[in-house]
């Protein structure tokens, strides 16, 4: 079954991922990156099946992990507030 991270501030870079359709098992730096507006899909180097999605976070999630000091939260929220303050 192809596996979707809701919280994209958890541990999922960290975890092992197994295809739901061959042997393969790995890490999402291991897997084909498909990305798109909502979410990134990672599929299988193997036989291409998709392993997981990972869901984008929308902007409570990142101020919730950036206030419990998460680094790509932190930095993602720096991120989003220049862009904010460029539209006027
Ligand atoms: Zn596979």
């Amino acid at each position: 079954m192809t596996h979707t991270v809701d919280n994209y501030f958890s541990a999922w870079r960290d975890a092992r991922h197994a295809c739901p359709a061959c042997e393969w098992e790995g890490f999402s730096v291991q897997m084909e990156l498909e990305p798109h507006r909502e979410q990134s899909e990672y599929s299988c180097p193997h036989c291409e099946c998709l392993v997981l999605v990972v869901t984008h976070p929308d902007l409570a999630q990142v101020q919730a992990a950036a206030a419990d000091g998460h680094p790509e939260a932190l930095e993602q929220l720096a991120l989003l507030e220049a862009f904010n303050s460029r539209q006027g």
